[in-house]
């Protein structure tokens, strides 16, 4: 492996500050070890590799080891600055700019290299929030459902690290308490604190220094929401995450968070069983499964998703939709025909008014599932949704199948049924002809502004988190 310029750069500023700290100019020193000094002033520079030989007499002349000249530190402050300023200098970042570098003399001051390094510093700072545009971040969605929809969904080494810790915590079965999610933290030696105080910005902040996950107060006493937020502060732990790099990074790491902490809640072997007992039964249904593990129907959804195709052989759909009809959260392996932006994201994009998913919201009778057939160009889908409600308005939740699957489903003898031919526009986009001709030309609605998934976009290291906030926090929690 031959040494990069940066490590000859290095090395030439350690060759350079034995020369001047024993007193030699350039040709003197080229003397004692046999070259000519502007041979020697070009390594100094890192412009040029040393022989090996050279090395030697170097070291012997100055009283060294090879080994020193060799060290990868910087052997001053002021050789620091310039190795930095180097680097940044031959970064594609600042080349692209086409501005000429700073050439590095001897009267210039640390100061000022100081300052320019700032320039690049911030430059630099700014490249990196700058990968995740709307439309980039939209891609890196995408591209992680691909791939997880390729894996069907399933992550079989968190799936076993959720499990060895369960039983590390003497969980046995049914629903995991907010006692063993403490004592599972307590092995990891970090307390949970409730704090009412945490910033805007966050779900939980770990203090690592302290051994501390702090949460916020429970809205509902004995809600079932905290377990599965200390789960996911614990899993970053759990799998070693460091600081995301990129907008990717970031999400692959949320996913695997809230994948460790659905394995907590709904245990990998536990779970299979009650499915493959429900399936034997013909008597599947996603609120029995939410139930007997006491989770949202959201979770119990999602997790059918990382079960039901690597354990029964199901294809499958999950989706997540609200009042208006925005799909917020989606998986699906069984090719359920779903509207896509061009960059391939079905987030933020509106499904089909005949589907389930949209057709639950004009039930009278909401208290249990919403059983619906839906013939599409790629065929029947049979589903199944629950909606509900929080402060942002209505939602629903959809777990569905292809036709030939919803005989083990509860629910499969109803009679509902719709088409659907989406993405073709006369399906539901487009009005008929006569109530077009009567107000084409006389009506004009004004449109409210679409919260875009996307659109507060991350700044700083942890995407979406104010860190000033954060840190006064920790400051604050810490001194107590
Ligand atoms: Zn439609």
């Amino acid at each position: 492996m031959s040494p990069t310029p940066l490590e000859l750069s290095t090395l030439g500023h350690r060759i350079r500050h034995q020369r001047v700290s024993h007193g030699y100019t350039l040709d003197e020193l080229g003397e004692l070890v046999g070259i000519a000094g502007s041979q020697l002033s070009l390594i100094e520079n890192g412009k040029r590799e040393p022989k090996l030989s050279v090395l030697q007499a170097v070291a012997a002349a100055t009283g060294v080891e090879v080994t020193d000249l060799l060290s990868p530190e910087p052997p001053n402050r002021r050789a620091a600055l310039e190795i930095e300023l180097e680097r940044a200098q031959s970064s594609s970042v600042f080349r692209q700019l086409g501005i000429a570098p700073v050439k590095v003399t001897k009267g210039m001051s640390d100061d000022t290299i100081e300052s320019v390094l700032g320039l690049h510093r911030e430059l630099q700072r700014r490249e990196r929030e700058a990968i995740a545009t709307p439309e980039e971040a939209r891609r890196a969605n995408t591209e992680l459902r691909l791939k997880m929809r390729a894996a069907n969904n399933y992550l079989g080494d968190i799936e076993k690290l959720a499990e060895k810790q369960l039983s590390a915590a003497g969980h046995v079965s049914g629903a995991l308490t907010h006692r063993t999610v403490s004592i599972m933290a307590e092995q990891l030696g970090f307390t949970l604190i409730y704090a009412s105080d945490l910033p805007g910005s966050t779900r939980s902040i770990t203090d690592l220094e302290n051994g501390r996950i702090y949460l916020p107060p429970a809205s509902i006493p004995g809600g079932h929401g905290l377990r599965s937020m200390a789960l996911q502060a614990m899993a970053h732990r759990l799998l070693g995450h460091v600081r995301p790099t990129d907008y990717a990074d970031f999400l692959q790491q949320r996913l695997e968070i809230n994948y460790y902490a659905a394995c907590c809640l709904m245990p990998e072997t536990a779970a299979v069983n009650f499915l493959t007992q429900a399936k034997k039964d013909r008597n599947l249904a996603v609120e029995d499964f939410r139930d007997a593990f006491g989770v949202t129907h959201e979770a119990a959804g999602m997790r059918m998703t990382n079960l039901l195709t690597e354990h029964l052989g199901m294809p499958l759909h999950f989706l997540r939709v609200d009042g208006s009809g925005a799909i917020s959260r989606v998986y699906e392996n069984d090719d359920l025909p779903l509207p896509q932006d061009v960059t391939g994201a079905v987030d933020g994009q509106i499904a089909c008014r005949k589907f389930s998913a949209r057709a639950a919201f004009s039930e009278q009778n909401r208290t249990t599932e919403h059983y619906q057939y839906t013939d599409t160009p790629a065929g029947t889908y049979w589903c199944s949704t629950q909606t509900g409600s929080t402060a942002d308005g209505e939602f629903s939740i959809t777990v569905g199948v292809p036709f030939d699957d919803a005989r083990w489903f509860r629910g499969r003898e109803t009679h509902k049924r719709a088409t659907s031919t989406c993405p073709d526009e006369a399906c539901c986009r487009r009005a008929p002809a006569d109530i077009t001709d009567r107000w084409a030309d006389k009506a004009w609605p004004s449109a409210r502004v679409h919260m875009q998934m996307f659109s507060p976009l991350p700044r700083g290291t942890f995407p979406g988190v104010d860190e000033n906030e954060v840190y006064e926090f920790l400051d604050r929690h810490a001194q107590g």
